[in-house]
């Protein structure tokens, strides 16, 4: 165990297995080792006490245990709390802790900043600085499991800062230790992941065998109208995507979940309930509304309730669930990029 300080929290149980194996030791030694990190959560070699003294020096000598720190905690009056975390790099990033309904639900980061620049989104305003690594998308659940308690995190969400199709190197390999049984134990239907639609990134997750919720940033079927709010859409377009889409479900048991923002006066008319209609019907789905949640600087603005109302009753004759998801946190700048932004802008 020479060399440079890699992050143990980076590596598989399997990798962590091999190189303890290779210094001669037994399993049970392994199985305690990952039950102080994931079990107890301790992430300090010299308080892992069943751990004979010399192991605990090499792996300390060897290996690192850092995760973010905590800069900020801003808590919500609807109970988000959301959080403004500090990297080793001092590149900040945000998570958002969502209590609701009997679950709690954590909003993941997978990158600083983003490079898709959707116009209701905080975060491409940034612009993209680099991938989150394994431990620093893993290290956020370690921080939500001390910031909870007593109580227990039941469901995770890639749906923060970035686009985690784009960090596939790092997303595939944190999301294997979220579902192992010796790490975090994640069931595949607890997590999901969201994508602006990134379409060989579809395929590529399809194809890793993963298996876990996908859910696709749509906010609107109309091409045209997409391509204004979401420039990604110029590269990956609907027809393209969808095919992408139905590939995964090919290959994933569970229903794709897209979402929809609804903007007042711009994707909530007969045009836009009709190219919805066609983009879902065929498709293993439901559809999510979101009331736009208002950005700083943005023109868009957010629609009525008799708007809403007749957008969804117009949906209503689907044979797909429709939903609607009150925006959570509005009053502590949630949406996801809000905070990081304001931070950026004050250093
Ligand atoms: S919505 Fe997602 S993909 Fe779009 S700019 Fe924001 S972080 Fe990037």
């Amino acid at each position: 165990m020479q060399g440079i300080q890699k992050n143990l929290l980076d590596l598989h149980p399997d990798e962590i297995n091999r190189i303890m194996v290779s210094r001669g030791e037994r399993s049970f030694r392994i199985n305690q080792l990952l039950e102080w990190i994931y079990g107890k959560r301790v992430l300090d070699f010299s308080r892992m006490t069943s751990l004979p003294a010399q192991l605990q020096h090499d792996l300390a000598t060897a290996f690192k245990l850092t995760i973010p720190v905590i800069k900020e905690r801003t808590g919500s009056s609807d109970l988000a709390v959301k959080y403004l975390l500090q990297l080793e790099d001092d590149n900040l990033i945000e998570m958002v802790l969502m209590p609701y309904e009997g679950k709690t639900t954590l909003c993941l980061s997978s990158q600083v900043g983003c490079q898709y620049k959707c116009k209701f989104c905080a975060t491409g305003r940034m612009g993209f600085q680099r991938n989150l690594t394994v431990h620093e998308i893993t290290g956020q659940i370690f921080i939500a499991s001390c910031e909870l308690g007593e109580r227990k995190l039941t469901n995770l969400v890639l749906m923060g800062m970035g686009e985690p199709l784009d960090n596939l190197e790092n997303i595939l390999p944190a999301i294997n230790i979220l579902q192992h049984e010796k790490c975090f134990s994640f069931s595949p239907r607890r997590i999901t992941l969201s994508t602006c639609g990134i379409v060989p990134g579809i395929y590529r997750l399809a194809e890793s065998g993963i298996k876990l919720k996908l859910a696709l940033s749509l906010n609107s079927a109309v091409q045209k109208k997409r391509e204004q709010i979401m420039p990604v859409a110029h590269r990956y377009p609907l027809n393209k995507l969808k095919k992408s889409l139905q590939y995964f479900l090919e290959r994933n048991p569970y229903r794709i979940t897209l979402e929809y923002v609804m903007i007042r006066n711009f994707n909530m008319n007969r045009e836009d309930i009709l190219a919805l209609r066609k983009f879902s019907g065929d498709l293993s789905c439901k559809i999510n509304l979101i009331p736009w949640n208002q950005v700083d600087g943005s023109n868009f603005t957010k629609p009525l309730e008799k708007d809403i109302e007749t957008f969804m009753d117009a949906l209503r004759g689907m044979k797909i669930a429709v939903t609607l998801r009150e925006s959570r946190g509005t009053d502590i700048q949630a949406a996801c990029g809000q905070l990081s932004a304001r931070a950026c802008s004050r250093r």
